[in-house]
């Protein structure tokens, strides 16, 4: 019998709650004032049906035991390309654990909130030292919601100055939330091919008058940096566009080199990548977007200010985008990116950076003659290989599900699209030599496979608790509903 839990027991109210025993002795109990429901009897169900029966003690194992088959980065190596997934130090969980900071009601007034309002702002002029921008706003909850930002502040600029232009120019290589949030910002998409980077012609070829801005990403992602940005800058510039800077590869660059600095006009940083907060299921992201000078009056409100002696919330600007975000956006991640700005500290996060980039050349150069790489330039924070060498009819899906058999989360696959069949791979900076060497083992094994047992791959994974998904029937026909018996 089932003696905690919310359905398995019945209370006794005659005994919690009326002193019905009259032989009781020493105490007595006043009686308590139970509430009874007053819903109209017409909606009040006359039994329960349907309702799978658990008790609470079967609902934690449940769901405890579901944990333990997740995969994350505090379980094994996360090579997953483009989503910098890095260790989430546990420093940072013990900030945001700071019942000062955990606690406080997003409407407490300034004078009695200025510790969050303080580390707010600090944390505005640490990532506007950072990417070399005027002014920065910590609203945005993602990465995908800064673009929409950041392209409805360009909007708003040439709306300012009469101008209607309706394109927006997009590399072949660019994440698919490019497209998407020009198209969301009412601008049609304008498609540029490069060859692993964009060339100034190739920019001039589309640049015109009815461009609005270009929408790139440095180092893209085909982890190369692009090497004409300050000159296709210029040029947009002198063609009276903007230019968007995906800020998502953020982790090459640190301490290295600044966006602002070689022309960008509008970035975001994706604070669950590069700042080590964790990547919440699409929840609790955060994406700052840092702005010039000149577009700081369109910056969404209310951003966070310093009068020299306290800290406010601004006022709202005339000109603003408006909220992107009720309150001051998701707090908590803010503080745990504070938390290892401020452990990292300048050096440390330039030695990162640093170490990103050392990490995807080391395994780079180890897979290098095993698996085809496509572009021949030294990579950044990330490598891209293709399936074009593999043996025995196998593809990247193959290698990718047998990695799975070898204890690896893959990497991410056919992504970037310019690339057939590509194998996205990032390191991070904080796997060690020896979490590397295993690795690269690991796909230098399967590359033999393919070629002495290709069947193996083709039936990977095997060692899963399942096995290889429909993947497409699940994408098309998803069961979205609790169904009986399912
Ligand atoms: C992750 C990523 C995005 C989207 O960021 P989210 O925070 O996931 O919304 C955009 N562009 C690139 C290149 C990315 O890797």
């Amino acid at each position: 019998m089932t003696i905690v839990g919310t359905s398995g027991l019945v209370l006794n109210e005659k005994l919690l709650f009326e002193h019905s025993d009259p032989g009781r002795k020493g105490y007595s109990l006043p009686k308590l004032d139970v509430p009874t429901a007053e819903l109209p009897a017409e909606l009040c169900r006359e039994e329960i049906s349907g309702f799978p029966e658990l008790s609470e003690v079967d609902v934690v194992r449940h769901f405890t035991r579901l944990s333990t088959w997740n995969y994350g980065v505090d379980s094994g190596f996360y090579p997953l390309g483009s989503c910098t997934m890095k260790y989430n130090p546990k420093v940072n969980e013990v900030a945001a654990r700071i019942p000062g900071l955990a606690f406080i009601h997003p409407a407490t007034p300034s004078h009695l909130a200025q510790g969050s309002l303080e580390l707010m702002y600090r944390l505005q002029v640490a990532l506007a030292e950072i990417s070399g921008f005027a002014r920065v706003t910590l609203q945005p909850a993602a990465g995908a919601q800064g673009e929409l930002a950041g392209m409805l502040v360009i909007r708003a600029w040439h709306e300012a100055r009469g101008s209607k232009r309706t394109k927006v120019l997009i590399p072949d290589t660019a994440h698919g939330t490019n497209p998407a949030t020009a198209s969301l910002t009412g601008y049609d998409v304008v498609p540029i091919a490069s060859d692993g980077v964009l060339t100034l012609e190739e920019v001039e070829a589309h640049m015109n008058d009815d461009v609005a801005a270009l929408m790139v990403t440095n180092p893209n992602t085909l982890g190369l940096f692009e090497t004409n940005i300050e000159a296709i800058c210029k040029l947009v510039h002198e063609r009276g566009g903007m230019v968007y800077c995906d800020g998502a590869n953020l982790n090459a660059l640190m301490g290295i080199a600044r966006p602002g600095d070689m022309g960008i006009d509008v970035m975001h940083f994706n604070l669950h990548k590069t700042f080590s907060t964790p990547h919440g299921g699409g929840g609790p992201g955060s994406g700052p977007v840092g702005v010039t000078e000149e577009l700081t009056p369109y910056l969404p409100g209310p951003g966070i200010e310093f009068d020299g002696e306290s800290y406010c919330i601004e006022a709202t600007r005339a000109d603003s985008i408006g909220r992107m975000m009720a309150f001051h956006g998701n707090v908590g991640i803010m503080v745990r990116a504070y938390a290892y700005i401020r452990s990292m500290g300048g050096a440390g996060l330039k030695y990162a950076s640093e170490m990103a980039v050392l990490n995807a050349n080391y395994v780079r150069a180890r897979l290098e003659g095993v698996y085809d790489l496509p572009f021949t330039s030294r990579s950044l924070h990330e490598v891209i290989f293709s399936d074009k060498d593999l043996e025995g009819d196998c593809h990247t899906l193959d290698v990718a599900k047998r990695l799975i058999d070898y204890g690896y989360h893959p990497p991410t696959i056919y992504f970037p699209l310019v690339v057939k069949g590509a194998i996205m791979i990032e390191l991070t900076e904080t796997e060690s030599q020896e979490v590397l060497d295993e690795f690269c083992d690991a796909m230098i094994a399967i590359a033999g496979e393919a070629r002495d047992n290709p069947e193996l791959l083709h039936q990977a994974p095997i060692r899963s608790r399942i096995r290889r998904l429909d993947e497409t029937t699940a994408a098309r026909k998803p069961k979205l509903k609790w169904e009986k018996g399912a």
